[in-house]
């Protein structure tokens, strides 16, 4: 009631185009949402994340929900969501990745999401990790549990963006760690991070998490960076 009458003074804006949102809508109106760049790599097993990342690793499913380009709609969601702090946002994307998601079965017996984490110091800076926002929209909607303890990181990195792709995988090799030993035979593993770039972060957690048993493992993030 209270809230209702919050909203009819103050209603809120889609961050996209600041329009007023419907009662239904949330973060993003529904024409922005038209507008965005999905990947629909759901829809096919062999989708360039996939096969980028299959190479390297065995993985099950890989899909990202949305294109990332230099200043697009995408950059913009994922800046207010990391720098501006609006977990709120990362949690209704997951949200709306996650239905697409469901409409796949290859997701269907996944029991576990595993967010990639940010260095202890960092998440310390920022105040949260943008991938647990994610996370949580996802576990909401696939009904699935998710887990911020079993991956750790170890060692902080510099940030790397100015680095060569060379540099990069140099950088990140072992920096994750895993809180069990544990087999996880009977799990099949949801890794989920913000961006997808050269993949070199995502390599290097599957590492950390095939020191145990997994009986399967998919990789999903919220965009692909092309
Ligand atoms: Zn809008």
């Amino acid at each position: 009631m209270i809230k209702d009458l919050i909203n009819l003074i103050f209603p809120d804006l889609c961050v996209l185009c600041a329009g007023d949102l419907a009662k239904t809508e949330q973060k993003v109106c529904l024409q922005c949402d038209y507008l965005l760049p999905k990947t629909w790599f759901w829809d096919f097993h062999d989708n360039p994340l996939y096969t980028s990342l299959n190479g390297r690793v065995r993985l099950c499913h890989a899909s990202a929900f949305l294109f990332f380009r230099k200043k697009n709609r995408v950059q913009q969601l994922l800046h207010l969501l990391k720098y501006q702090g609006d977990q709120e946002l990362g949690v209704e994307l997951g949200r709306r990745f996650a239905h697409h998601l469901r409409s796949t079965a290859v997701l269907q017996d996944a029991n576990l999401l595993v967010p990639v984490p940010l260095h202890p110091s960092k998440q310390l800076l920022r105040g949260f990790n943008q991938s647990e926002s994610i996370v949580r929209g996802i576990s909401e909607v696939l009904d699935v549990n998710y887990d911020t303890e079993l991956l750790r990181r170890s060692i902080a990195n510099p940030s790397q963006t100015r680095r060569s792709r060379y540099e990069r995988w140099e950088n990140v090799d072992g920096i994750f760690m895993l809180s069990t030993l544990r087999p996880l035979t009977d799990t099949h593993i949801v890794l989920v991070d913000d961006v997808f770039t050269t993949g070199a972060t995502i390599e290097a957690c599957i590492h950390a998490l095939k020191k145990v048993n997994i009986r399967k493992l998919s990789v999903v993030t919220l965009a692909y960076s092309e």
